[in-house]
This record gives structure tokens, C-alpha cells and sequence, in this order.
């Protein structure tokens, strides 16, 4: 599995249990969503674009 992939369900999890307002990243508050992904939306941070 790539490494990408793992992180991307990391932070899906991430942001189906915690209420979300910084990126765990980079700590920005600059995120938007972009849609869903199965039950957890999906965000993505303006300033490191890893979400
Ligand atoms: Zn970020």
C-alpha cells in the first residue's frame, strides 16, 4: 500500500472524530472541504495542500 494512501485514511479518521479547525499538519486554519469520501468529508488545507 502506498504511504500516501495510509496517511490519507489517518487523517480521515482524524477528522471523523475530532471536531476540525487546523490542519494536523501544518497547524493552518486555512482549510476548505472538498466533498465527501464515504462517511467523512474531506478537507483540504490551503497551505501545505495535504489534506
Ligand atoms: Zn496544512
Amino acid at each position: 500500500m502506498p504511504s500516501e494512501v495510509y496517511d490519507n485514511r489517518l487523517v480521515n479518521l482524524y477528522f471523523s472524530v475530532l471536531d476540525v479547525t487546523h490542519c494536523p499538519y501544518c497547524n493552518s486554519t486555512k482549510f476548505y472541504r472538498h466533498g465527501r469520501y464515504k462517511y467523512t468529508e474531506r478537507y483540504r488545507c490551503c497551505s501545505c495542500k495535504r489534506m
